[in-house]
């Protein structure tokens, strides 16, 4: 079965993209759980978070990157934000392509659920 976020990268499924460069792709997550909430995916596909290696280093510090611009951009960078990457089953994980999910524009609870 096709990877949505795959899809998403390959402009074959539509999504609101805010960022995209050689690299990654950013966009507005379909059910956003915050006033600012964007999914920053590398166009490559690597299923998780627990699959990266340091050969990916520069991949993982550009995602950082551009979720701080865009944060920017969002006026959220000042009053502050939160990024979380879901790993497996109890994290809750429910699309195997790697995303960094950046939350903010509300003040956030910890514990998170
Ligand atoms: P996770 O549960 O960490 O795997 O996060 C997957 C996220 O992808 C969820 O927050 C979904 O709302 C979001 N999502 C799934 N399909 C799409 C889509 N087509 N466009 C944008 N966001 C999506």
């Amino acid at each position: 079965m096709a990877c949505i976020f795959c899809e998403i990268v390959a402009r074959r499924v539509p999504a609101t993209i805010v960022h995209a460069d050689s690299e990654v792709t950013a966009f507005r997550d379909i059910n956003p759980q915050a006033p600012t909430h964007i999914l920053v995916v590398p166009n490559r596909h690597i299923e998780s978070i627990a699959r990266l290696t340091r050969a990916d280093g520069d991949l993982l510090a550009h995602m950082i990157e551009v979720i701080g611009k865009i944060a920017e951009q969002e006026g959220i960078a000042e009053r502050g934000y939160r990024v979380v990457a879901n790993h497996g089953e109890d994290a809750g994980q429910s699309v195997a392509h790697l995303h960094l999910h950046l939350l903010g524009g509300r003040r956030m609870g910890w514990p998170p659920g």
